[in-house]
This record gives structure tokens, sequence and C-alpha cells, in this order.
């Protein structure tokens, strides 16, 4: 034992009993604590439960509830609050003096607290219009109708800020417009003009555009028993055939006595208020509460609301299921928003992916005729991945799958781009090595064939030229003299041959050697060329014989020349190696003079046998043939 004898046990039970008080002390202060937070919790909650009951109230509940929230002392509260039992005493004096909450007025605070865009604020007024003419006996469709209708609008006119009808159409069947697009018998999204129908339905301004389609709703509505809705279905399928307005008064007295004989049958309750039982503010907001679209994360809160509006709700708790209500629809349009943002993002996005793509092809285009295929091919799959993203935009049921779905298109169409752009590249890396190749080879080709030229001139000259003398040989004679005897022939102008021969060339050769007798050949080739014109041609006939072609020339001239070859030959003073050599010719001369007997055959053996004759006559002279 910790504490020994009488003294020390009496000191240990009196410090337990300390310690134990403030234990107990410690819990309750905790409790408190707790409760005080509690209070202030439930405070503020109730605070906001009363919410949007009375201006003034509402001022002094945000007032209680800063108060709370920044840990105000109990005095402080109590200060706010007595202003407030004031108003709330004055209020249950106004509900008690008759003012209490109509669904009329509760709807009405519903339309207030939704911050609905400008361009519904006409469409808010007739609904506001109408709501105001509701007493709880009438049929409250038109009213929902107006207000889902209203909604789905507001929703539209966010999304895309245009009211063509396009649009509407576009609006109501995408993701923002089946937001509200659950309706139980026709769409949430009506047309201007039905909506115009359903807002303008007040009394005697039931202005419908025929007699027939008031009938046909009346048939709609009517409550028949069981055994009356053959006959009801057969009104509905009699009034399609009538065509004129006495067809119609025929119909609507029969229709008259159908519903008189099912008067009768009905309870005295439903007679007295009609085809159309009492709607409650309740069911009014339920109903509301199905067509909206809510995700699967608001189910909750839906849920919630729903369950507090199947049973009776007081009157105080209204303002809190407003609230809870505009919030939904708030939380909506946000979401409305931002998808609208998203989409706007992604689709400038795409614009720019496409647009991209569009130069590129352009430019790919524009530049080679070989892409053309290639850039069409892209093109058709662009053009088919933006139809199925339209398409999407159309079908997809939430923003994520129209997020993927855009995703998936672009990567496809980037896919495509680079296959494009590879193929492209490999395309111009081919053309332009081929170009180069080609370029090189061109280049390579004009030097041969320039080198071929030169080269086919000067095997020409050389087929044509006597390699030793330098002068034309006998294929040139032979080429030229067919010329000169075809231009001879037709202008007869005169054409002479002079052939010479070196007087016992052989002996030259075997004198002094063979060296020697070429030297002679170059010398006398020579000296004749030096002697005759330019337009003459000295040939090289073979071996130590050489004939002269003389266009122009007649046989005298051609004797002249001939004579003065001669001449110069014989005077020459040929030397070989120090030793004087004497060289001689003999010519033979001849002209083409028988036009119709001369030829260049004939014409050389006239010349040759005059050579001969020179030759047998003791050489070193010139004979005419
Ligand atoms: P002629 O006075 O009757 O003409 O007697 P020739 O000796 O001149 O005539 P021939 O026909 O008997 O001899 C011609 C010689 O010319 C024979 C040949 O060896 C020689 N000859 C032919 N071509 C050439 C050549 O290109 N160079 C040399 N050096 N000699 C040649
Ligand atoms: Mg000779
Ligand atoms: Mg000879």
């Amino acid at each position: 034992m910790l504490f020994g004898g009488d003294k020390n046990s009496k000191d240990a039970t009196w410090k337990r009993k300390y310690y134990d008080s403030l234990e107990q002390l410690e819990v309750k202060e905790k409790q408190w604590s707790s409760l005080e937070t509690a209070l202030r919790h439930a405070m503020a909650n109730l605070s906001i439960a009363v919410e949007g009951v009375d201006k003034d109230l509402d001022q002094q509940l945000d007032v209680l509830r800063h108060a709370i929230r920044h840990g105000a002392d109990g005095n402080k509260i109590a200060g706010l609050v007595r202003p407030i039992t004031d108003t709330i005493e004055r209020l249950e004096r106004q509900r008690k003096d008759g003012h209490r909450v109509t669904p009329a007025s509760v709807l009405e605070s519903l339309l207030d607290k939704l911050d609905l865009p400008k361009g519904a604020a006409r469409q808010t007024r007739s609904l506001k219009k109408l709501i105001n003419n509701y007493d709880n006996t009438s049929n409250p469709k038109p009213i929902l109708d107006g207000f889902s209708s209203l909604l789905s609008e507001s929703f539209v006119l966010i999304a895309s800020n245009k009211k063509s009808n396009n649009d509407k159409e576009s609006g109501s069947s995408g993701i923002l417009g089946r937001m509200f697009g659950k309706s139980s018998d026709e769409p949430a999204s009506l047309s201007e003009s039905e909506y115009k129908d359903a807002t303008e339905i007040d009394g005697a301004a039931l202005q419908l555009t025929s007699g027939k389609e008031i009938i046909s709703i009346l048939l709609d509505k009517l409550l028949l028993p069981t055994d009356q809705k053959e006959e009801q279905k057969q009104f509905q399928q009699n009034l399609k055939g009538i065509s004129s307005e006495k067809e119609l008064n025929r119909l609507a007295k029969e229709l008259a006595l159908l519903i008189n004989e099912a008067l009768p049958q009905q309870t005295s309750k439903e007679r007295t208020s009609g085809s159309c039982p009492e709607f409650t503010i309740n069911e009014i907001l339920l109903q509301l509460l199905e067509r909206l679209d809510l995700s699967a994360d608001l189910q909750q809160d839906m849920e919630s609301l729903q369950l507090r509006l199947e049973g009776d709700v007081p009157e105080a708790e209204w303002p809190q299921i407003l609230s809870s209500f505009a919030s939904l629809i708030s939380i909506l349009r946000d979401r409305a928003n931002r998808e609208k943002r998203e989409i706007e993002e992604f689709l400038a996005q795409l614009t720019m992916r496409l647009m991209e793509l569009d130069d590129h092809i352009q430019s790919m285009e524009s530049d080679r005729v070989d892409s053309y295929k290639n850039g069409r091919e892209l093109n058709i799959s662009v053009e088919n991945h933006v139809r199925k993203i339209e398409t999407g935009m159309h079908d997809a049921v939430d923003l994520d799958q129209l997020k993927s779905l855009v995703r998936q298109r672009l990567d496809n169409i980037g896919q495509h781009m680079d296959k494009f752009r590879e193929f492209e590249e490999k395309r111009n890396d081919i053309s332009e090595h081929r170009i180069k190749e080609l370029n090189s080879r061109l280049q390579s080709m004009e030097k041969e064939s320039i080198d071929l030229k030169k080269k086919v001139v000067e095997e020409r000259k050389q087929t044509l030229m006597d390699s030793l003398t330098g002068v034309a040989n006998r294929m040139s004679y032979d080429e030229r003299i067919e010329q000169e005897y075809v231009h001879w022939k037709r202008y007869q102008a005169p054409l002479s041959m002079i052939v010479i021969d070196i007087d016992y060339f052989k002996k030259i050769n075997d004198n002094y050697g063979h060296m020697a007798g070429d030297k002679v050949l170059q010398t006398l080739a020579k000296l004749v060329q030096k002697n005759i014109r330019e337009t003459d041609l000295l040939t090289r006939y073979g071996g130590e014989e050489f004939v002269i072609i003389m266009p122009d020339t007649d046989q005298k001239a051609a004797m002249g020349v001939a004579e003065k070859l001669r001449v110069e030959t014989e005077n020459c003073a040929f030397h070989y190696r120090d030793t004087r050599v004497d060289i001689t010719i003999s010519c033979g001369i001849t002209e083409f003079k028988d036009k119709n007997k001369d030829n260049p055959e004939t014409v050389f053996e006239r010349a040759d046998v005059a050579l001969y004759k020179a030759k047998d006559a003791g050489r070193n002279r010139c004979i005419p043939g």
C-alpha cells in the first residue's frame, strides 16, 4: 500500500475524492463544450432552414450565423436572437392573419431563387403569371410543363446562346437537352409555340387553334371508367377523320352524352372536384423533381427531398426544401456551364488541329502533284473522323464519353497525319535522292556526249584525213566528188580535176629509205596545199598519188595550176639528211564536160589516162585529158 497508517489513509481518501471530482469536472466540461458546439451547429442549421421566408429574417439569420461561426459568446448570441424572435412572432401573426404558404407562393419563391439567364426573362414572366392564376383545384400540368420547359430552355440558352430551332433541337437531343428530357407523356422541351400554348392557358384565354384540338385534349384528359375506354379511343380515331364544322358539332354532342353516362358512376367527391383531383404543392414539386434528369451523385439529394415531400411538410420547412431544390438546379446549371466550356475548348482544339492539318495538306498538295492522292486519302479520313465526332456529339450521353470520343478521333487523325507525313517524307527523300542521282547522271551524260561529239568529230576528221600528210583521204575524195558532181550537174559551173603522181617514187624509197619517201609525201602535200585555193580540195588518193578537186575552175585554169605545181616541185630543193633528193611529178588534168556521159568515175578515168600519157611521154609534165 502506498499510504500507510490512519492519517495517511484519510489523506488518501480526500486525495482520491479530489482527483475523482476533478476528473468528473473535466468530463462535464467536455460534455458542455460538445453540447455548445452541437447547439451552435443546430442553431446555424436551423437558421438555414428558415431562410427565404422573410427578407428581414434572412438578414438577421445571416448575422447570427456569422457570429456563431466566429465563436461569439452567449451574451452576444442572445442579443442577436432577440430581434429574430420578434420577426418570427411578426411572421406568425401574419400567417394567422391568412398569409399562408400556397403552392403558387412556393413556386414563385422557387422561381425567384433561380438565377436564370437574361434570355429567359420573358418566359419567367409568363410562368409567374401562370402561377399567380393557379388555384389548388386546377390542373398543374401547364405550370409543370412551363417550369421544366423554362429550365430546359435556360440550359440550352447557357449552352448555345442561340435561339434557332435547329439549336434547340440539338440542345434537347444532346447532353444538355437531355438533362430535362425525362417526361411521362410528352417531351420536356417544348417548342416556342407549344410553350406559349402552355403558358397562356388561363380561363377564357384558352384559345387553341381549332375545335378539333380542344376535343382531342378533352378526350385525352377524360378519366372515364374502364368499360368506356374503348369508346374514348374510338372518339379519338373518329376525330382524326373529321373535315367539317358540322361533323365536329355532332361529335361534340356525342361526347357530351358519353360524359353524362360516365358521371353517375363517379363518386360524389370526384364529381365536386371535377375530373382533375386537387394537386398539392408536394405533388407538383415531386413531379418537377422527376423531370430533372439527375446524375447518380445527386440521386441521394433528390431521394431525401422526395422523402420529405412525400410526407406532410410543416410550413416552416418550406424555405429549406425550396433552397435544396434551388441548389440542385444550380448544381445542374453549373455543370451545364462547365460542360459547355469544356465542349467549347474541345471544339476549339479540334478546329485548330483540323486547320493545321488542312494547311499541311494544302501545302503538300501544292508542292507536289504526287502527294495529291495521299493528301486526298488523308482528307477523306479526316472528314470521316470529323463526321464521326459530329454524330458522336449528338449521341454522347455524357461529357466524359464525348471527351474520350473526341480524343480517340483526334488520336486517329494524328496517327493518319503521322503516317501521311512519314509517307511524304519518305517519298520526298526518295524523290530528292532520285533527282540528285538524275542530275549527276545528266551531268555526266552531258559531259560524255560532249566528249563523244568531240570524239566523233575527231574520228570523222580522222576517217576523212590522211594521217601521214594531214590532207584529205580517199574517203574524203569520194564524198566531195559526189557533192561537186551533183552541184555541177545542176548549175553547170566548171569543175576540174588534177591527178598527180610522183615520178619514180619507188626509187626514192629504195635509195633513201621509206622514211625519206614519207617525208617526200609530206613535203609535196604541203607544197600543193600552199598553191591551191581554199575552195579546192587536195586528197591523197592512194600511195604517192594525189587528186585535186577544183570547183569553179575550168580545165585551162586547172592546167595552169598543175603546171605551177610541177615547176615548184621540181625546184623545191628537197633534202633528206643533208642529201638533195630530186622530186618531180606528172599530172593528168581534165574537167567535167558532158552532162550525159561524165560522172566522177569517167572523169577520174580521163584524168588518169592523161597522167599515164604524161608518164609515157617522159614524166615531169602535165597532160590534159
Ligand atoms: P612511176 O614514175 O611510173 O610512177 O614509178 P613509181 O616508182 O613512182 O611507181 P610505182 O607504182 O612502181 O611505185 C610506187 C611506190 O610508192 C611503191 C610503194 O612502195 C611506194 N609507196 C606507196 N605508198 C607509200 C608511202 O606511204 N610511203 C612510202 N615511203 N612509199 C610508198
Ligand atoms: Mg609513181
Ligand atoms: Mg603511182
